[in-house]
């Protein structure tokens, strides 16, 4: 039983440790990363599937239920897609991004540069992975592979919020249009946007998040 208590004590650490470096990184440093290190990527989503089963709902269901109520002929991109639990869970064609393949149906690669044409999809997910600190350059791939007029979702954990506001306006900046915002759950933010036209070259200040890190338990 202590042995178990201990192995358990390492495994948290590590996890604290590797989500910090996400947080407090580039998106190319969290590539970098994992290429070095699967294993790594794999304690990192132990960890992390430990944090939100805590929560009473996942965010990903929410936007398992945005995307049923909408046309299913609609192209999703879903940058960070973990488990492909979107993909696997929507009739829509769904292309799901992520550094480490948890499913064959992941294209491994920097969400920061996909391997998509410009324009070419109706509907961008990040849920629970705007992690890397070059937020701009992500979004602005979003913006890239976005039709005009589609839509952007964004679900991300609620203290990571330094100023709602001055980040919305900032994503005006991107090229993105505020069309709802749900703070109903004390866990995370929900937030949809839609593509008004490419980004402006100006640099957008509010387009902060703090990392999210976890306490040890
Ligand atoms: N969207 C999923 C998983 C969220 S965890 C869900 O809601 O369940 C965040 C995911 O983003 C992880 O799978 C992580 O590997 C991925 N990620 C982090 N940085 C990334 C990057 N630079 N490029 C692609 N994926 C990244």
């Amino acid at each position: 039983a202590l042995r178990a208590r201990m192995e358990e004590r390492l495994l948290g650490a590590r996890f604290r440790c590797l989500n910090q470096q996400l947080y407090t990184g580039s998106s190319r440093d969290a590539a970098r990363l994992f290429r070095a290190d699967p294993a790594a990527f794999h304690l990192y989503h132990q960890g992390f599937e430990r944090q939100v089963r805590r929560w009473p709902e996942r965010p990903v269901q929410r936007i398992v239920r945005y995307l049923r109520r909408r046309p299913a002929s609609l192209v999703v991109a879903d940058f960070g897609c973990g488990d492909c639990t979107l993909a696997t869970s929507v009739k829509n064609q769904v292309h799901c991004f992520d550094l480490v393949p948890l499913s064959p149906r992941v294209t491994v690669c920097d969400m920061a540069e996909v391997p998509l044409a410009a324009e070419s999809v109706d509907v961008a997910v990040f849920c629970l992975a705007l992690m890397g600190t070059n937020l701009q350059e992500i979004l602005g791939e979003a913006n890239r592979v976005l039709r005009l007029g589609g839509t952007l979702m964004v679900a991300e954990v609620a203290s990571r919020f330094e100023d709602t506001s001055a980040f919305l306006k900032a994503m005006t900046q991107l090229g993105f249009r505020t069309v709802s915002k749900d703070f109903s759950s004390s866990y995370f933010y929900l937030l949809e946007f839609a593509k008004t036209g490419p980004p402006r070259a100006s640099p957008a200040p509010g387009l902060r998040l703090r990392p999210c890190l976890y306490k040890r338990r």
